[in-house]
């Protein structure tokens, strides 16, 4: 083999080892940020499904990082599948357009969708005086929409664009809701709140003036009925 040959084997060579030592490089800068991010997670108190799901790491090294964390083993359980727990009230829904709200403006910092969560539940936790939504939970937020069971919308009463299941009868986002719990839909006189059973949209004048007024309609329609 003549020199030039032994050179060219010899560049090529050391070209793929700079190559491996690069790669190799790369790989334990993504173990350590990885490995960062879950402790994070952990911290902020994901389940060890929620925690390998989105770190790449596995069940065994995250279990193992939970009682040097927190002192105790992970809590049981899945991320949620379905809308129900934050259906159950509109302050969690308020809570879970908060959140929504953070991912909108949060989701360019992070690099990955570990930084992103963690962004989002850190400013979270930090505005609301008491969060009623864990990281798992907030983490399924965007999902909900991803997967249409929620959908952006705007509320027919104030406005606002917000996210939620679409409603049979028109839109009305949380916070309307909530509000027409105690106020007539009509003219917004304060009405008694009942927690159980069914509430009143509007309020006993606003009934009796509904009521006249459809008895008008139906008369009205049928010929020689007197004025009332
Ligand atoms: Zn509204
Ligand atoms: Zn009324």
């Amino acid at each position: 083999m003549c020199v030039g040959n032994h050179d060219q084997l010899r560049a090529l060579v050391g070209g793929q080892e700079r190559e491996s030592k690069i790669l190799d490089d790369i790989e334990v800068v993504t173990q350590a940020r990885n490995t960062l991010e879950a402790v994070h997670l952990v911290q902020l108190g994901a389940r060890t499904a929620l925690v390998c799901q989105l770190t790449g790491l596995t069940k065994k090294v995250v279990s193992r990082l939970y009682p040097l964390l927190t002192g105790m083993p992970s809590p049981p359980g899945q991320v949620p599948f379905t809308d129900t727990w934050y259906l159950k009230s509109n302050q969690r829904m308020l809570h879970a357009n908060v959140v929504w709200r953070l991912y909108q403006h949060l989701e360019k910092i992070g690099r990955s969708t570990s930084s992103v969560l963690i962004h989002v539940y850190e400013t979270y936790s930090a505005i609301m005086d008491a969060p009623l939504l864990t990281l798992t939970r907030a983490f399924f937020v965007p999902r909900l929409i991803a997967i249409n069971a929620w959908y952006e919308q705007s509320c027919d009463h104030c406005g606002i664009s917000y996210i939620g299941p679409l409603g049979n009868d028109g839109s009305t986002c949380p916070a309307c809701t909530e509000y027409f719990k105690r106020r007539c839909r009509s003219c917004g006189t304060s009405i008694e709140y009942r927690p159980a059973g069914r509430w009143k949209a509007t309020c006993t004048g606003c009934q009796e003036q509904q009521k006249l007024n459809k008895k008008r309609h139906t008369c009205g329609v049928a010929h020689g009925c007197p004025k009332i």
